[in-house]
């Protein structure tokens, strides 16, 4: 909503502390603001002061451009009254910012009273009013058939608690959650928010004990308040949303999408909206091609071949056959074809060739056997495990992964959103207010880091080579993105991040490793994710070494993590729900590289495109083109 001349405003404790500073940060837009406050002398004081700035926008007004209405907010009639009176005098109601709250005048457990000065009051000034303000202000806007904000001040206490008023805390928690239930009446076009300052300098926290506001690094500013709450009357997409607002951290919301995930589930209409209907007539041929390697090699063309196999039936009673409609390519490939995964004597790995290739796919059941009971005929399904470079594949049920639809952008989210999500969580440990560093971040598994660090409320710096990958990373929200084409990482890093950076991302190696490990900060860590400038070296895999590493990680107390994703199958379904969730929700986007890839006889170009360097977000090859124009026509 954008704030300008001409619309209403009701503010309840609009004649001190917050609730007044909002009501003449309304007035200097020439909103029309009612100020409601049991304090008469003030409240008319602040009302005057709106009707003076006011003037600078209006002239010849038929109703007066500020009203100063005393009202108690634990009386429902009083409420009722004023916001009547708000949309008798102005037609409507835009905004009403609910801040009337008090602290706790007793401490509750001594606490003997009923009245005014009990802890049951404090509830119903902070909590219960707030409801009831938010109920009649729902129905104000209602009636007057236009859209509006509510805005509810709840506190940092709401948040996380607050020993010297538990009372406060608890009512402010109830406020927080409260609000951020009210989510639905965005489809009416009423926003509901709650803004979450810690310490203002105002009479209500005048109280507190000033070691305790020096330890949380000083008073929010004011200013900062009104322009949180201008930010929440702003912006469309704000709705039942929770600003909390430090010195210390400036503003973020509260929680991170990547903490709503952990209890958030995809609602049923998202459900529906992602549910795939599959083509009714699968056919299940004799024979299939699949990719196989027959020479170890890290020269992907040179070491596989397209090779036609019978299809062997009957099924086995616990596997599930898999007609694959997208398969993923994955820098490592190269690794695999080359023996690199394999451990022991590269002269014994000989023996067990020709071996199948491609580590990820996602495609439909075509055929289950008579043992599987929980999964059904033509459902979509992902799989990571070798050999999915194939037209079909046969695998043990267990090894299914369930997801809504076979796309390429779920594809990308297997072994690339995946390693990002596991690796920034369990091994780089990410929280959030940190600088994260991802290098080769437009690739396949780069993509998904920055946003998953962004989205955890991190600053997200990140390393490419070219302008279409640098804008794709801007749009993907990246906080400083350094085309290593245009500019020097190193000398960026020293300049703008003279601390260093706190978590690396790390998937290049070589002189990336090194440059990244010297731009760790103090308990910095860093993520070995791969290597790839190394994997296709003249004469294969080439270690490199980091001299003084041992050093330099005990003088700075840092931590170099390695990161391999089979070794955390147990969390490959909990984190692709999750990534499919966030992806439902507009929350992640996931970049698919648009250069067509189609069949198996493609792949080989598709591991060249991608070890190119000029592959931008996830390289996938589509094994059934006719399949998957099919399903897009449904
Ligand atoms: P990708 O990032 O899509 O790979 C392509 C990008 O890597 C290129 O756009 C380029 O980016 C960079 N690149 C390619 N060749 C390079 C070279 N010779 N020297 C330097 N940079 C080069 O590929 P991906 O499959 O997602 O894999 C990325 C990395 O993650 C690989 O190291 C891979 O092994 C690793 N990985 C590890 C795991 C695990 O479990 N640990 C799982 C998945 C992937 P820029 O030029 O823009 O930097």
């Amino acid at each position: 909503m954008e704030l300008k001349p001409g619309l209403s405003a009701l503010v309840t404790g609009g004649a001190s502390g917050i609730g007044k500073a909002l009501c003449l940060a309304l007035a200097e837009k020439g909103i029309f603001v009612t100020v409601a406050d049991f304090s008469e002398e003030r409240g008319k004081e602040v009302a005057a002061l709106v009707e003076k700035e006011n003037a600078k926008f209006h002239s010849m007004l038929k109703f007066p451009s500020a009203m100063f209405i005393k009202c108690d907010v634990t009386n429902t009639s009083e409420l009722s009254a004023l916001f009547k009176k708000h949309l008798a005098t102005y037609g409507g109601l835009d905004i009403c910012i609910n801040s009337a709250g008090i602290a706790t005048p007793v401490i509750f457990y001594k606490d003997q009273t009923d009245g005014s000065r009990s802890w049951r009051h404090t509830i119903n000034v902070n909590l219960t009013a707030v409801i009831d303000c938010t109920r009649l202000a729902i129905q104000t806007m209602q009636a007057a058939q236009k859209p509006g904000v509510i805005i509810n001040m709840g506190s940092a206490s709401g948040l996380y608690p607050m020993y010297g008023d538990p009372i406060y805390s608890a009512s402010k928690g109830g406020v927080v959650l409260f609000t951020r239930s009210l989510v639905p009446y965005k489809r009416q076009g009423i926003r509901i928010n709650v803004l979450c300052p810690e310490f203002v300098e105002t009479e209500l926290a005048s109280k507190v004990d000033s070691k305790l506001i020096g330890l949380m690094g000083g008073y929010v500013s004011m200013e900062m308040v009104v322009r949180g709450a201008f930010e929440l009357i702003r912006d469309e997409n704000k709705a039942g949303s929770c600003l909390w607002i430090t010195k210390r951290r400036g503003m973020e919301y509260w929680p991170t999408p990547m903490e709503e995930t952990k209890y958030l589930l995809p609602s049923s209409k998202l459900r529906s909206r992602s549910s795939f209907v599959a083509p009714l007539n699968i056919q299940i041929p004799q024979s299939f091609e699949k990719i196989v390697v027959h020479t170890l090699s890290h020269n992907f063309r040179s070491a596989t071949s397209v090779v036609r196999t019978p299809l062997r039936l009957p099924i086995k009673p616990d596997h599930v056959l898999v007609k694959i409609i997208y398969a993923g390519v994955n820098a490592s490939d190269v690794n695999f074809s080359s023996g690199s995964y394999f451990s022991g004597n590269k002269k014994d790995l000989g023996s067990l060739l020709p071996f199948d290739a491609g580590f990820e796919a996602v495609g439909i059941i075509a055929a289950v056997g008579d043992s599987v009971k929980n999964l059904k005929v033509g459902k979509p399904a992902a799989l990571m495990i070798f050999g999915s470079y194939a037209e079909l594949t046969m695998v043990p049920s267990k090894h299914i992964l369930p997801v809504p639809r076979p796309d390429a952008e779920v594809v990308a989210m297997l072994t690339s959103g995946l390693t990002a999500s596991i690796a920034l969580e369990k091994a780089a440990q990410m929280d959030s207010g940190k600088v994260v560093l991802v290098t080769a971040a437009a690739g396949g598994t780069g993509q998904f880091a920055v946003q998953l660090a962004k989205l955890a409320g991190n600053k997200v710096v990140a390393t490419c080579g070219g302008k279409e990958k640098a804008m794709l990373l801007k749009d993907l929200g990246v906080d400083r993105v350094i085309d290593y084409r245009a500019e020097d990482i190193k000398t960026v890093l020293k300049k703008e991040f003279p601390k260093g950076v706190d978590i690396v991302y790390e998937s290049v190696g070589g002189e990336m490793f090194d440059l990244c490990l010297n731009a760790l900060a103090v308990h910095g860590r860093m993520v070995v994710i791969g290597m790839i400038s190394q994997y296709q070296g003249e004469h294969g895999w080439k270690p490199l070494n980091y001299t003084g590493l041992c050093e330099k990680l005990l003088a700075k107390s840092q931590t170099v993590a390695g990161f391999f994703l089979v070794q955390y199958s147990h969390l490959w379904q909990p984190h692709l729900d999750k990534l499919f969730h966030l992806y439902s929700l507009g929350k992640l986007k996931v970049a698919v590289d648009p250069k067509k890839f189609l069949g198996l006889h493609s792949v080989a170009n598709a591991v060249e495109y991608l070890h190119s360097g000029r592959s931008v977000g996830k390289v996938v090859v589509c094994i059934d083109p006719t399949f998957s124009q099919q399903v897009a026509k449904l």
